[in-house]
C-alpha cells in the first residue's frame, strides 16, 4: 500500500464458487490478453510459412501442457485430466486441419486462422443448452489462447512459478492454472470472468482454496502487490482494506475455519435425525475422480452420476468397455457403498460430433435424454451393458433421465429386461434385481407420479429441471435468475405430490437437484421426509449436521407453515428466520440479502 496516501477501499461482488476466507497480497496475471490481429499473405511461400509456425506453436503448447502435468504429479483429482483434454484438443484432427486450410484458403496468418476456428466452433457450443456442456468451449478457448501466445512469443506464465504467498487476479483462469494452485503458497483466486459451472470452479473446490469469479472488473480495480480479502462463501472481494476490515475478516475466518473443522469432523456420522428418520446422503458426480473428495466430504455413496460427462470433450463413441470401466471404478470406489447411475442425458449427438449438429429451436424440450435413447435403442444398449456388468461388483442403480410418462418408463425397462437377457445368456455376470428408478424433473410426472411409482423401484426428484419446466424459468437465462425459487409454493406442492405417491407405493424417494444441498432447503426436505439426497460434495457436512439436529416432527411443522404462505418470498422469509434461530453456525453470511 502506498505510504502515505492510502488506496481507494473498493468492494465487488462476484460469484463464489469455492467457500472460505483469504486475507494476502495480490498478484496479477495478464497472459489471457494475447490479441489476434489479421494480416493477409500474398503468396504461397507465406501460407507455408504460417503453417509451420502454427505447427511450432502446438508443439510448444504441448510440451508447456506436459510440463504443468509432470509440476502436479499424480495428484488425484480432475487436474490432470484435465490437462490430458487440453492435450487431445491440441492434436485434434479438426482443431488444426481446419485452422491449416483457414490459412491456406482465406490467406490469413495463423493468429486469425486460428481465430476463425474458435469462432465456428463457438457458434456450435453457444447452441448447446446445458449451461455445463455449453461451457466446455472454455477448454477450447484456453487451448487457443496458450497456442496464440505462443505464436506471439509470450510466455505464458507459470502458477508455480510464482513466488510468495498470493492471491492470483486475472481476467480468466483455465482448470489447468488452477490445478498448478495445489501448492500451499496461491491462497485463493478471483476473476473477471467465468461462471459456477466452470471447470475452474469445480478444480477450485477440489482443491479447497477460496475462489470468487464473475466479478466483471476486478483486474481494472487490483494491482500486484494490493492487499486483498478472498470471501469465497459471500462471493466478495475486498482490495485494500482498512486495518478494521481486516480485523473484522480475520475474525470471521478463525470463525469460519472452526465452524468448517467441526462439520468436517461429524461428516462421516450418519445422517439420522434425532427421531430416528435416516436420510440416504450421496454426492453428485461427472467425474470418477471426484470419489475421494466425496467420501472425504460424508458420503458413502454416489446419487447421481452424470454419465453424459464420458461423452464430452471427443469425437467417437464411447465403446461399452470404457463405459464399463468408469461404472466399475464408481462402484468399486474407496467408501463407495452404492451408486445410482443416471443414463446419458444428451441432446441428439450434438456432444458426440462436432458434425451435423442437430439444431431445434429448443433444446431444453428437444430430443434429450430418454427420448433420445428410446429412439437410438442400440447406443442406450451400449452403456446398459454396460451399467449392468458394472452392477456385478456393487450395489448399483439405474436412474432414467428426464421421463414424461409411464409409456416411456415401460419401453425402457423392455430395452433393460432385453439387455439383461442377453447378458445372462452370454454367462456375463449382473446384478438380476437392480434397481430401475425415474426421474421427476418433467411436472408431467409428478402429475403421473402413483402411476409411475408402480413400475420403478425409486424415484429421483431433479430438481434443477423441474423448477425450469414448473415455473417456465429458463435455467441458463440469467435474466429470469430471480424467478428460479426452489421454496416456491408451487414446488413445494410438487414434491409433496411425489414423495406422498413414491410412499403409498412404498418406494424411497430422493432428490439429486441443486436444492437438495441447499441448507436453507434442508428443513423443508425433511418436513417432506425425503429418503435420500444427492448433493456436489462440499455442501454434504453441513446438510448432514442440520439432518442430524433436527427431528421430523419440528421440521413438518416447519413445512406446514411454510405451506400456508402463498410467495415464494414469504416461505424463504420463514424458513431463513428458522434457520438463523436454529442453526446459525449454518447459515451462510450472505442469507440477508436473499
Ligand atoms: C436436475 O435436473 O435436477 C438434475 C439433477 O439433473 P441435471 O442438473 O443434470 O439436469
Ligand atoms: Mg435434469
Amino acid at each position: 500500500m502506498g505510504e502515505n496516501e492510502p488506496k481507494a477501499i473498493a468492494a465487488l461482488r462476484g460469484i463464489g464458487v469455492s467457500p472460505g476466507i483469504v486475507i494476502g497480497r495480490a498478484h496479477t496475471l495478464n497472459y489471457q490478453d494475447v490479441k489476434e490481429t489479421l494480416y493477409k499473405l500474398d503468396n504461397g511461400l507465406f501460407v507455408s510459412r504460417e503453417i509451420k509456425r502454427f505447427k511450432r506453436a502446438l508443439k510448444d503448447s504441448k510440451r508447456e501442457l506436459l510440463d504443468i502435468k509432470k509440476d502436479i504429479g499424480d495428484r488425484r483429482g480432475i487436474g490432470p485430466l484435465l490437462i490430458d483434454v487440453y492435450i487431445m484438443i491440441l492434436e485434434d484432427k479438426t482443431f488444426v486441419e481446419s485452422t491449416i486450410k483457414n490459412i491456406g484458403e482465406h490467406r490469413v496468418n495463423a493468429e486469425w486462422a486460428l481465430k476463425m476456428t474458435i469462432s465456428t466452433h463457438r457458434e456450435i457450443f453457444d447452441k448447446i443448452e446445458d449451461g455445463y456442456l455449453r461451457e466446455r468451449i472454455r477448454d477450447l478457448e484456453y487451448v487457443g489462447q496458450r497456442v496464440l501466445s505462443n505464436l506471439s512469443g509470450k510466455r505464458h506464465e507459470k502458477i508455480s512459478d510464482i513466488e510468495g504467498e498470493v492471491v492470483i487476479v486475472a481476467r480468466d483462469l483455465s482448470p489447468a492454472d488452477t490445478v498448478q494452485m495445489a501448492t500451499r503458497k496461491i491462497l485463493g483466486f478471483v476473476t473477471d470472468m467465468g461462471g459456477k459451472t466452470s471447470h475452474t470452479a469445480i478444480v477450485a473446490k477440489s482443491i479447497g482454496i477460496p475462489a470468487v469469479v464473475g466479478l466483471e472488473k476486478v483486474t481494472a480495480e487490483v494491482s500486484t502487490g494490493d492487499v486483498i480479502i478472498v470471501d469465497g462463501t459471500a462471493g466478495v472481494v475486498i482490495v485494500n482494506p482498512d486495518p478494521e476490515v481486516i480485523k473484522r475478516y480475520e475474525d470471521k475466518k478463525r470463525h469460519y475455519l472452526v465452524m468448517e473443522d467441526d462439520m468436517l469432523k461429524d461428516a462421516h456420522l450418519p445422517a439420522v435425525t434425532a427421531d430416528g428418520h435416516s436420510v440416504g446422503v450421496g454426492a453428485n458426480i461427472e467425474f470418477v475422480e471426484e470419489i475421494p473428495s466425496a467420501v472425504f466430504h460424508g458420503a458413502n455413496g454416489v446419487g447421481l452420476y452424470r454419465t453424459e460427462f464420458i461423452y464430452i470433450n471427443r469425437k467417437e463413441l464411447p465403446t461399452e468397455e470404457e463405459h464399463f470401466l468408469n461404472y466399475r471404478k464408481v462402484i468399486e470406489g474407496e467408501g463407495i457403498k452404492w451408486a445410482t447411475i443416471r443414463t446419458f442425458d444428451l441432446g441428439g449427438d450434438k456432444f458426440v460430433s462436432d458434425a451435423g449438429l442437430a439444431e431445434e429451436m429448443n433444446p431444453a424440450m428437444g430430443l434429450r435424454a430418454i427420448r433420445y435413447c428410446l429412439q437410438e435403442v442400440e447406443l442406450f444398449k451400449v452403456q446398459l451393458r454396460a451399467i449392468l456388468r458394472a452392477s456385478a461388483y456393487g450395489n448399483t442403480g439405474i436412474l432414467l433421465p428426464m421421463i414424461s410418462g409411464v409409456k416411456e418408463i415401460m419401453d425402457a425397462r423392455n430395452i433393460i429386461d432385453e439387455v439383461k437377457g442377453e447378458l445372462i445368456s452370454e454367462g456375463i455376470p449382473i446384478d438380476e434385481d437392480i434397481k430401475v428408478g425415474a426421474m421427476i424433473e418433467v411436472p408431467s410426472a409428478v402429475i403421473m407420479a402413483e402411476q409411475l411409482a408402480e413400475k420403478v423401484a425409486f424415484f429421483s426428484i431433479g430438481t434443477n429441471d423441474l423448477i425450469q419446466y414448473a415455473l417456465a424459468i429458463d435455467r441458463v437465462n440469467e435474466r429470469v435468475t430471480y424467478l428460479y425459487e426452489p421454496l416456491h409454493p408451487a414446488i413445494l406442492r410438487m414434491l409433496r405430490q411425489v414423495v406422498d405417491a413414491g410412499h403409498n407405493a412404498g418406494i424411497k424417494v430422493a432428490m439429486c437437484g441443486e436444492m437438495a444441498g441447499d441448507p436453507l432447503c434442508t428443513p423443508i426436505l425433511l418436513g417432506l421426509k425425503l429418503d435420500g439426497l444427492s448433493m456436489t460434495p462440499l455442501a454434504i457436512p453441513r446438510v448432514k449436521k442440520i439432518i442430524r439436529n433436527s427431528t421430523v416432527r419440528e421440521s413438518a411443522e416447519l413445512l406446514e407453515a411454510a405451506m400456508t404462505f402463498s410467495t415464494a418470498h414469504e416461505i424463504e422469509r420463514h424458513v431463513r428466520d428458522y434457520m438463523i434461530r436454529r442453526f446459525p453456525e449454518c447459515c451462510p453470511v450472505n442469507w440477508q440479502g436473499r
